[in-house]
């Protein structure tokens, strides 16, 4: 049973620390949701956000504000599903290997 319970804590503490300071931003942004993001502040967040997607998060909740943006923006579109293309093709040779 400790055993279990130190395995618990320690995948715990492994979750609690991934990248600081993209957890600061994602924060940040929660705090601003009513303002809309400029593109280089999308461009910041697209691989995360394309990550997401493709790991089948709820980006919806997590990252609305890069979605909304998404949906005006032509630019960050293009951007973005580029870089999903550039995820696919890399997931599909990580399969082959
Ligand atoms: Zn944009």
């Amino acid at each position: 049973m400790k055993n279990f319970i130190d395995l618990f804590k320690r995948r715990h503490k492994k979750k609690q620390t991934p990248a600081p300071a993209m957890s600061a931003m994602l924060r940040a942004i929660a705090m601003t949701e009513e303002q809309e993001l400029s593109c280089d502040e999308v461009h910041a967040l697209i691989d995360q956000f394309a990550e997401m997607v493709q790991r089948g998060e709820d980006v919806s909740r997590l990252m609305p504000m890069v979605q909304k943006h998404l949906k005006m923006c032509p630019d960050c579109r293009e951007e973005y599903e580029a870089l999903l293309q550039m995820m696919d093709a890399h997931a599909q040779n990580e399969a082959r290997y």
